[in-house]
């Protein structure tokens, strides 16, 4: 692996000591790791070869620490665009299951695939997926070079039944910390819905015994909550305390419906909140209290949630909406401003899935950042990068990509997939379960 020199660069560094840092200088990187930011200067060719170090000329990017997916279901892309416009219950259990029972080892691995492909051309770096043949996801981390947070859907029904201790413990046996240590495996109950109190109780006494975290989907709909009430007599938060789970690390996606007791619980117990905006309104969820959980002192982190009800993976487009959301339903512009977002979408996602040092630009942290070409019209004038980065850049702008030290996207190239080979595998694949198909003309004679 070479090492690099990114200089006369634009740096956001995200860097908890120095908030609101924008740096104009040279950033080095060596075995992977950040060694430092130097001061502007001029490098050449000829340089280049002596230092054996690889020389990218930063002057048009700004350099960020690479965005942190800290929801999803990667291989649901195949899905995308199958079931719009409809309501969860009805999306999921119609529409999703009964295709995920037909999804084959390599369908899930090109599902994938194809969403890594999308990830990487949008600037994340690090992704969490919670699916099923997560052998297959595993994999796909370690031929695309991505980083990755891996839980097998743990469930009492569906496909999540299926082989779900089996390939838990598989996927831990055989991935956990390979790919250079870019693959944590942790463990993935469904949701209270689809998990018994039992179930769960199995789930936590084995995440004490392996010393893993968890993830789960929480209080994503109105219906979930009611559900939970009428069967149990509790919420899902109240019933994931009652049941002893926040006493391990947890990562809580979704939390739209919260009563004021489920708030208490999580300011005593601190759980990691992941925040999914567009999956949560374009399935008519509802709207997460982002700003009173941030007001809380917990972690929120930003989620992409599965290509099926997004429909896409851009991480740019979850920033922005966080943060137009957060003004117009509090009728307030002050809040979720710029920097909050990029830290939802980068330093806070990484502590919530419990990576080290990734999500800042600092010394001694590993090389996983991206280069947002600043030439553009929607971003010209450059008056203030982190506000321009979260109201007016497109994932699109990210034209070069490096995890762990090693480039995935050079000059909008990507470096280790074949793109094309991908989406001719996904398209095949995806379109065994429904092809509406494209109306052809006819010519007339
Ligand atoms: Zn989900």
């Amino acid at each position: 692996m070479p090492d690099f020199i990114i200089y006369n660069t634009t740096i956001l560094s995200m860097d908890e000591g120095k908030p609101h840092n924008v740096i104009q200088g040279n950033l080095h990187i060596k075995d992977g790791i950040i060694t430092g930011i130097a001061p502007p200067s001029l490098y050449n060719s000829t340089e280049n070869n002596k230092r054996e170090t690889a020389l990218i000329d930063g002057s048009n990017f700004i350099i960020m620490p690479g965005l942190v997916n800290c929801h999803g279901h990667a291989a649901m892309s195949l899905f995308r665009g199958i079931a719009d416009d409809l309501p969860l219950h009805e999306w999921l259990i119609k529409n999703i299951w009964p295709k995920e029972f037909r999804l084959k080892k390599e369908d899930v691995y090109w599902g994938t695939m194809l969403s890594i492909a999308e990830m990487i051309r949008s600037g994340t770096t690090t992704f969490t997926d919670m699916y099923f043949l997560m052998e297959e996801v595993a994999k796909a981390i370690e031929v695309s070079g991505m980083r990755g947070v891996l839980s097998r859907g743990m469930g009492g029904i569906g496909i999540m039944k299926k082989n779900a201790w089996r390939e838990t413990n598989n996927l831990i046996n055989n991935w956990q910390g390979k790919a250079n240590g870019r693959i944590k495996i942790i463990l993935g109950p469904h949701a209270v819905y689809t998990c018994s109190p039992d179930y769960l109780k199995k789930i936590r006494d084995f995440a004490a015994k392996v010393n893993l975290p968890l993830q789960i989907h929480l209080s994503e709909t109105k219906w979930e909550v009611d559900h939970s009430m009428k069967k149990y007599g509790l919420t899902p938060v109240e019933m994931l305390n009652n049941l002893g789970i926040f006493e391990h690390q947890v990562i809580c996606s979704h939390c739209v419906h919260l009563s004021i007791n489920d708030l208490r619980i999580f300011e005593n117990k601190k759980p990691g909140i992941v925040h999914n905006p567009s999956s949560n309104l374009k399935l008519g969820s509802g709207i997460a209290p982002v700003k009173t959980l941030l007001e809380a002192g917990l972690n929120v982190g930003l989620g992409t949630d599965g290509a099926a009800s997004n429909n896409n993976l851009n991480m740019f487009e979850e920033m922005h909406i966080a943060s137009l959301l957060a003004k117009g339903i509090n009728n307030d512009p002050t809040q979720i401003p710029a920097r909050t977002s990029l830290e939802m979408a980068t330093c806070k996602g990484a502590e919530i899935l419990g990576i080290q040092k990734i999500g800042r630009i600092k010394e001694g942290y590993r090389a996983d950042i991206i280069g947002i070409n600043k030439k553009r019209p929607h971003l010209s004038p450059l008056h203030e990068v982190e506000a321009q980065l979260v109201y007016s850049a497109i994932g699109s702008d990210v034209e070069l990509v490096m995890v762990d030290g090693k480039l995935l996207m050079n000059k909008g190239e990507l470096l280790t997939l074949d793109e094309e080979r991908i989406m001719h595998e996904a398209e095949k694949r995806a379109f065994r379960f429904k092809h509406k198909g494209i109306t052809n003309l006819k010519t007339s004679e």
